[in-house]
């Protein structure tokens, strides 16, 4: 019985995903080279990763490996293997079966996409193929590429409870592609004794992706047992719901969910759910800074008086927690609408406006509101929210009369940031 592990291929997180290409030859090139690879390794592992070389102008060049522990290619015999009719020597032919076509055909399928082709092996010990292929950046869609917070995730422990086989490996090698350690199991039972015993190398999870449909444990039971158990208190659930269940599923689960995923899930929502839920918790250890840091911030902030408005219930609920954490009052509305209505008859010290609401959106309301004040004198820092930080965006907040921005899901040290300019100017301004 051959023993031969074949992961997931591993693409490095800079190999953007926007490009075009031809994927039947670049397909037929690495079936060539795996199959190669499968045929002469006995045991061991074949690794296939692929990374970027250069990006100019549009053209990325990417290199793809395919790594053996197989039985290796003499050198004088790595020189003639991509000419066509080539074995490595009559006793392999014969061992192995082959036409001695498959590199000569893979040289001239990479020769069409602007590449080379070379191999590095010694015998006994096995061989990597690599080759490159140059491709277009597709400018109408955006990259794979991951933001730079993903970075937090790598090496973190992360369990996936989930009893559908297919999502438990996708998750998995996703969660593998950011560099982080995940174990995956299929039900609330063996997710619970999986916590308790910490992954393989003793290190505790510190995130569950949790399907919120487990059989044999109610997902709001389990997430009260892990969220409310103080051994488990640095690790976060995040819940993976069923396509259109939405937000109100993921606040009926309790206070303790940060972020949530909709099913099936995309590497981009994967990431940011992550980085959302575990942007606070350091590893259970070493949180003693950050707690100072936490209380010295407390010290030094003044109290605000501030607006919310938000149509989507997480994200209140989120901001809230947030704010109060830091010792501020917080009302809540709705839309834009109720925005205007709110800023007419309160006082506060500043309005943090979600950009796309229902009803009167986030630009609408600012500019109401700034009209309003033309006549009245008066000027509410209104901060702008919006979920994808597009370079325009920054320029049309500021446009309807917005005071400041921040993309969401904010960071406390973001929010922190722009409050404390936000009050300097106006202290600036009474003073000048
Ligand atoms: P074939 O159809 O004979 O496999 P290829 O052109 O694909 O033709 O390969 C040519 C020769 O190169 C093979 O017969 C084999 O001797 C050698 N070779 C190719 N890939 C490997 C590998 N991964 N490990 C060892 N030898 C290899």
């Amino acid at each position: 019985a051959r023993d031969l592990r074949l992961p997931p291929a591993d693409f490095a997180p800079e190999v953007p995903d926007n490009l075009i290409g031809d994927p039947s030859r670049l397909r037929q090139i690495v079936v060539n080279l795996v199959s190669n690879a499968i045929k002469f390794t006995e045991e061991g592992e074949i690794e296939v990763r692929v990374l970027k070389e250069s990006e100019l102008d549009g053209a990325v060049v990417l290199r793809f490996s395919v790594r053996d522990t197989g039985i290796g290619i003499p050198p004088e015999t790595q020189k003639v293997i991509f000419d066509p009719f080539t074995q490595a020597s009559a006793s392999t032919a014969r061992l192995y079966h082959g036409t001695g076509l498959g590199l000569a055909i893979a040289t001239q399928l990479v020769e069409l996409m602007q590449g080379r082709i070379w191999v590095e092996s010694e015998v006994g010990k096995g061989s990597t193929f690599f080759f490159t292929a140059q491709m277009r950046v597709d400018p109408d869609r955006s990259s794979r590429r991951l933001p730079e917070e993903a970075s937090i995730l790598k090496g973190v422990p992360v369990l996936v409870i989930d009893d559908n086989a297919t999502s438990r490996s996708m998750l998995t090698e996703m969660l593998k592609n950011l560099g982080m350690k995940p174990q995956a199991v299929m039900g609330g039972h063996l997710g619970l004794s999986a916590l308790n015993h910490t992954n393989e190398e003793g290190e505790p999870f510190r995130a569950i992706l949790l399907d919120t449909v487990v059989p044999g444990v109610e997902a709001p039971q389990l997430v009260k047992q892990i969220t409310q158990n103080p051994k488990w208190s640095h690790c976060r659930v995040i819940p993976l719901l069923a396509p259109g269940s939405g937000e109100t599923a993921a606040a009926s689960l309790g206070d303790s969910i940060e972020a949530f995923l909709t099913k099936p899930v995309s590497e981009r929502e994967l990431v940011k759910a992550l980085t959302t839920a575990l942007k606070d918790s350091g590893p259970p250890s070493a949180d003693g800074g950050e707690k100072e840091r936490d209380s010295k911030r407390k010290k030094e902030a003044p109290s605000y008086n501030i607006l919310l408005a938000e149509d989507n219930l997480l994200n209140q609920k989120l901001a809230v927690r947030l704010l109060e954490r830091e010792g501020h009052r917080v009302t809540v509305v709705n839309n834009g609408r109720q925005a205007v209505e709110a800023v007419e008859k309160g006082s506060y010290d500043f309005v943090l406006m979600d950009v796309q609401m229902p009803e009167m959106d986030g630009l609408q309301a600012t500019a109401a509101i700034r009209e309003r004040e033309s006549m009245t004198g008066g000027h509410v820092p209104i901060v702008a929210m919006t979920a994808h930080a597009l370079k325009g965006d920054r320029e049309k907040c500021l446009m309807a009369g917005m005071d400041a921005y921040v993309s969401k899901p904010f960071k406390p040290g973001d929010l922190f940031e722009v409050i404390s300019n936000l009050s300097l100017r106006s202290e600036s301004k009474e003073n000048g």
